[in-house]
């Protein structure tokens, strides 16, 4: 591969923005130079356009294979381009069979040949059946692991009780791999309400408690496997209850492994303003009020919650009731993978934050979780040439025409943003630019034991 080199006013290094000329070389950067330096090889200049790691999003379910009427890598992949991710770690679920052993991983990984347009990690999948391929699954390449604790909605990925998780996170500890946790919990067994087409009704029932429950078990947990040796890294995956907060962040104080996520709709849309019957906004835990919202915000400055990400989770128009707005009946998940960077800046604007702190909480925090941060998620010498062109200042409406994931369907429709992504750039290939996609699925898989 030729060597070229990328130079713009506004470039986010690890050691903040400024004016620079990155030098790529065989799809890595060789060296972030002053700006007016000579790289040597062919220049393009983004003017004052911003130069930016490409975003890594470590929540995302593709759905394939199984469910590929869904999702599938090339439809997710193709948004993930378009939306700036150049990573992203998909689920263990919805996809047929779940990756709860090595056999599911390797059919999955006969099912990304030829369809990446971005790389791709993988969480595996632990159930109350599945402990004893746990330890095999993560030698397999998995980047770490994920359960509910609660019922995830699929029959064959069953939640863990608490004595599933105390056999489940000294092998975590072991692999030094991180254990991500649906955290809600209904300790009362709690008998569903009627819902129909009421949003409020909804909210009602997938309480705030459920988090917190949840939440305070795993720190428990967390703790009591330290005591034993056993250092667990036990993450916390979209958190909406923001009561949960001060107990992570008090766990945290106290020298225990939890981290916590917390995604796009949960920081920019709120329960006041979702109209009864449009399924679109449901998911789990749910959407919460504005003030639950303005917390989250509170504890992203703060460093309580670690970084955001899509928890993009689409289905069919038809599974999500979108005709009968029947909110009960319609599955659970929001659809956005592509939209994450322009609506997270939209809102971090309003409250002061930089494009530079928006970017680690997208790039480099995720990449670290994940263990890629020392390939994936910087503009610094040696890492992967991921990079993402970002007019930052560009206002539009979403549409749903701009839409590359499967089913061209979002919460977001009419939404009013600021921020566009130009161009994406995988390992020094161009593969997104004005809307179109280039030259073709370049992305690979990423497997621990593997990642250089
Ligand atoms: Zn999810």
């Amino acid at each position: 591969m030729s060597q070229f080199a990328l130079r713009s006013q506004r470039v986010i290094t690890p050691e903040g923005i400024r004016a620079a000329t990155v030098k790529i070389n065989d799809g890595v950067i060789e060296a972030v130079l002053p700006h007016n330096e000579n790289p040597g090889c062919t220049v393009e200049d983004l003017g004052n356009q911003v130069l930016m790691p490409g975003l890594v999003d470590t929540h995302v379910h593709i759905n394939e294979p199984g469910r590929t009427d869904w999702e599938g890598f090339n439809t997710a992949t193709q948004a993930a381009a378009a939306g700036g991710i150049t990573t992203l770690v998909d689920m263990p679920l919805n996809c047929i069979p779940v990756t709860i052993n090595k056999q599911a991983l390797h059919e999955k990984m006969e099912a990304v040949v030829d369809k990446l347009w971005v790389d791709v990690g993988f969480w595996g999948g632990v159930i109350p059946d599945s402990v004893d391929d746990l330890d095999e699954l993560l030698s397999a390449g998995v980047l770490g692991v994920k359960s509910f604790l609660i019922d995830s909605g699929i029959e064959e990925f069953p939640n863990m009780t608490e004595e599933d998780l105390r056999k489940a996170m000294p092998i975590l500890a072991k692999h030094n791999a991180p254990y991500l946790i649906h955290a809600e919990l209904d300790s009362e067994d709690t008998e569903p309400p009627v819902i129909g087409d009421s949003y409020q009704t909804f909210l009602e029932s997938r309480p705030k408690q459920w988090e917190n429950d949840a939440i305070d078990l795993m720190i428990k947990l967390t703790r009591e496997l330290k005591q034993e040796g056993h250092h667990c890294k036990t993450h916390i995956v979209h958190l909406s209850s923001a009561e949960a907060l001060e107990n992570i962040s008090a766990a945290r104080s106290e020298g225990l492994g939890v981290s916590a996520e917390t995604c796009p709709h949960y920081l920019t849309l709120f329960s006041e303003n979702i109209p009864d019957g449009k399924t679109l906004f449901k998911c789990c835990p749910p959407i919460r009020e504005n003030s639950n919202r303005e917390q989250l915000w509170q504890a992203i400055k703060d460093g309580v919650i670690d970084f955001i990400v899509s928890d993009h989770s689409p289905c069919t128009p038809q599974l999500k009731h979108i005709d009968s707005g029947d909110v009960e009946k319609a599955w659970g998940g929001i659809s956005a993978l592509q939209f994450g960077l322009p609506l997270i800046w939209t809102d971090a604007l309003d409250r002061g934050f930089e494009l530079e702190e928006v970017s680690r909480l997208m790039s480099a925090a995720t990449a670290d979780f994940a263990g890629l941060g020392h390939i994936k998620g910087r503009i610094a010498e040696s890492y992967h040439a991921d990079l993402l062109v970002f007019n930052d200042g560009a206002e539009y409406l979403i549409s749903n025409d701009m839409i590359k994931h499967r089913h061209k369907i979002t919460p977001y429709e009419g939404k009013a943003v600021v921020g566009e992504v130009m161009a994406t750039y995988l390992r020094g290939t161009k593969v997104f630019e004005n809307d179109q996609f280039v030259t073709g699925p370049a992305g690979q898989p990423l497997l621990k034991g593997n990642l250089k």
